[in-house]
């Protein structure tokens, strides 16, 4: 009996938890699905983040010959983060990739513009050869792809992408927080009068992020010749600078601002805004990936894409603003942007004027001790592998020692120095008779 009874009572105790923790659940994660003027998720048009790994990993185990996957982690202070990244090279085992042209692009940096990724997939069905695409030859298709490497990353911020799948629809920053597009090293942490930080939170440091880490690993050790930051909020087409409302000087710049003219007449119906991403936008953004790829990877071509946004949808109903609801305009979309990057891949080697072999751009001769330090920390963390991680995450404490390093020397010096003339004061008052 008494055992039943404290059975019976354990058993209505862990139902009020359950029911509790059910109500809390609702609280958190449906706050925005149980609203009626809020679209959720529409799952029979998109993937899950966990479906869409599924597939892209499908796809490349199909593919072998075409494409190559790794997936790359890292974390600090108990936050982890995995970035997978997709590698097309036609029979790249037989050929250098320095030798080719280099494109990078990245795709669902922040986590409610979904549509982004599902670009990226399409993309990469079409480049296995799986999906072909409308009005372009598939022999023509081929022979521009032959001169490339292109690495794809289809989900920049996975863990931001799963807090929107678990009902924070407005969530565009990572696990914890922090926006990955305010996260890089340029202009880093200015804030502007209408900040928000559960919008643009840079983080405590440039590259706090273990995802912005792993992509200016990729970024410096791919060294590409295009970069393209895919988003959605807007349609626009914006080339540097985020942080000021000016494009920079040069012939590059000017290459760029055709590129974009061609792509917004052919591809984005001239509805495309176009410029400076500072100039256009009506807000200038601080510590973005653009400007970083732009000022100190020197990538020539830097782009940021806006593919798709609703403005007529209420600033709650964040789903329906950065993505798609239905099927025609998904489509809509998804095929205007691929066929967007295939003018990129096909226009970006001759705009730049590449030769296979041939080198794009004078890159800097002058480079600062962090830039060096980068670097020859990335050359040794690849030469050991495992260690990447420690090397990453200690980079910030190594300039630190480096700098104190050097500051110590010259105060050595500098007491040597002093203490030499001092001695040689000496000798010469001893000299004195008395
Ligand atoms: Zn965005």
């Amino acid at each position: 009996m008494g055992s039943l009874a404290s059975y019976s009572s354990f058993s209505s105790f862990s139902s009020l938890l359950l029911f509790f923790s059910l109500l809390l659940s609702s609280l958190v994660n449906g706050r925005n699905t149980s609203d009626p003027s809020i679209t959720p998720i529409k799952h029979d048009l998109y993937h899950s983040s966990e479906a869409l790994i599924t597939e892209i990993k499908a796809l490349v185990g199909r593919n072998p010959e075409r494409l190559s996957m790794k997936a790359i982690k890292t974390g600090n202070k108990g936050y982890n983060a995995e970035v997978l990244v997709v590698t097309y090279g036609h029979a790249s085992k037989n050929t250098n990739d320095s030798s080719k042209f280099r494109i990078l692009l990245s795709f669902g940096q922040h986590g409610r513009e979904l549509i982004t990724s599902e670009v990226a997939f399409r993309l990469l069905s079409i480049l296995s050869g799986e999906k072909s695409t409308p009005k372009i030859d598939p022999n023509s298709l081929n022979r521009t792809l032959e001169k490339l490497v292109i690495k794809v990353v289809p989900m920049e911020n996975l863990n931001g992408r799963r807090l929107v799948e678990a009902g924070d629809l407005c969530e565009r920053r990572n696990g914890r927080g922090v926006d990955l597009n305010r996260n890089w090293s340029v202009d880093w942490g200015k804030k502007e009068k209408d900040y928000d930080p559960y919008e643009e939170n840079p983080g405590l440091a440039p590259f706090s992020e273990p995802e912005t880490q792993i992509m200016r690993k990729i970024s410096k050790s791919f060294n590409p010749h295009i970069w393209v930051n895919v988003h959605s909020g807007m349609e626009a087409l914006f080339m540097p600078y985020d942080h000021r409302n000016t494009t920079p000087d040069g012939s590059t710049s000017d290459k760029m601002k055709i590129m974009l003219k061609d792509l917004n007449r052919l591809h984005c119906h001239e509805r495309c805004s176009i410029g400076s991403g500072g100039a256009s936008v009506g807000y200038l953004a601080h510590g973005t990936a653009t400007d970083y790829m732009y000022d100190v990877v020197k990538v020539p071509m830097a782009f940021t894409f806006e593919i798709y946004g609703d403005g007529e949808a209420s600033s709650k109903d964040c789903f329906r603003m950065f993505n798609p609801i239905d099927q025609p305009t998904f489509n809509r979309v998804i095929n205007d942007w691929c066929a967007a990057f295939l003018t990129i891949f096909h226009k970006g080697p001759q705009h730049l004027g590449f030769h296979s072999g041939s080198s794009v751009t004078n890159l800097h001769e002058w480079i600062s001790i962090d830039e060096y330090l980068d670097g020859y920390l990335m050359e040794r963390s690849s030469r050991y592998g495992k260690k990447t991680q420690v090397l990453e995450l200690g980079m910030q404490e190594i300039r630190t020692y480096f700098r104190l390093f050097l500051l110590s020397s010259v105060l050595l010096l500098f007491m040597f120095c002093s203490r030499i003339s001092k001695t040689n004061y000496r000798q010469v008052v001893s000299g004195i008779p008395f």
